[in-house]
C-alpha cells in the first residue's frame, strides 16, 4: 500500500510541476492557445512500452504531436467497414480531422510485442498473439532471409521490418495514399535503439542513423 501511495504522490507531484509550468509559469501562452483547440502537425504511432514515450523522446510539448500507442506500434492494413475500427479510427481522425502533415511510426529495440510475435503464444495472454500477427509477414521474411543469424539480429530485423510493414499498410488507406501522392503527407519509420541510445530512420529499404551516439 505504501508503495502504491508513493507512486500516486509522484504522479500528483508531476502534475503540479506541469501545472506550475503551463498555468502559472513562463509557458501560460501554450494552453491559452491550446484551449481553443489542437492542431498538431504530426501523428506518431508508437509502442505502449514505458521506455518509448514519444513526447519525451522527441521533446514534443503539449499540442505538438497526436499520439497513438499500441503493442509493437503496428498499423493493420486498411479494411473498409471494419466492425471494430480501433487504430484505424485514430489514424482517420489525425489525417482527415487534423490534417497532419506527417505520420511517424516509432518503434524500438527490445520490443516485447515483437518478441511475442517471434516466440509465439505461451498461453499467458488472450489478445496479444492475434494483435501482433499483423506483423507476421515481417517475421516470416526474417525467418527466410536471416535463418542462420543470432536471435538478437533476428529480433532487431523483425522490429525494423514491422515498422516498414506498418508504413506499407498505411499506404493501403486510400485517403493516406492520396495525400502522400499529392505531397500533403509524408510517412516516416523511426527506430529508437534503447541499447545504443540512437535514433534510426527508414530509407531506401533499410534503417540509417538519424541521431547517432554522442
Ligand atoms: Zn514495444
Amino acid at each position: 500500500m505504501g508503495v502504491i501511495l508513493a507512486e500516486i504522490e509522484q504522479f500528483l507531484a508531476g502534475f503540479k510541476r506541469f501545472q506550475e509550468r503551463y498555468f502559472h509559469g513562463g509557458e501560460e501562452s501554450v494552453f491559452e492557445r491550446l484551449r481553443q483547440g489542437q492542431s498538431p502537425r504530426a501523428l506518431v504511432i508508437s509502442c505502449c512500452d514505458s521506455r518509448a514515450d514519444p513526447g519525451m523522446l522527441l521533446g514534443a510539448g503539449p499540442g505538438e504531436i497526436f499520439v497513438v500507442r499500441n503493442v509493437a506500434n503496428l498499423v493493420p492494413p486498411y479494411r473498409n467497414g471494419a466492425e471494430m475500427p480501433g487504430i484505424r479510427a485514430d489514424i482517420e481522425f489525425a489525417v482527415k480531422g487534423l490534417d497532419v502533415e506527417r505520420i511517424i511510426v516509432l518503434g524500438h529495440s527490445g520490443c516485447g510485442g515483437i518478441g511475442a510475435l517471434m516466440e509465439g503464444e505461451d498461453g499467458r495472454f488472450e489478445f496479444i498473439g492475434a494483435w501482433v500477427s499483423i506483423a507476421r509477414e515481417a517475421w516470416e521474411r526474417v525467418q527466410r532471409e536471416l535463418a542462420g543469424e543470432p536471435k538478437a539480429a533476428q529480433r532487431r530485423a523483425c522490429e525494423q521490418g514491422a515498422i516498414a510493414l506498418s508504413l506499407e499498410n498505411l499506404m493501403t488507406f486510400p485517403w493516406i495514399r492520396e495525400r502522400v501522392e499529392a505531397g500533403r503527407l509524408t510517412l516516416h519509420g523511426w527506430y529508437f535503439d534503447i541499447d545504443a541510445g540512437e535514433l534510426l530512420g527508414y530509407e531506401a529499404g533499410g534503417f540509417a542513423e538519424l541521431v547517432g551516439r554522442k
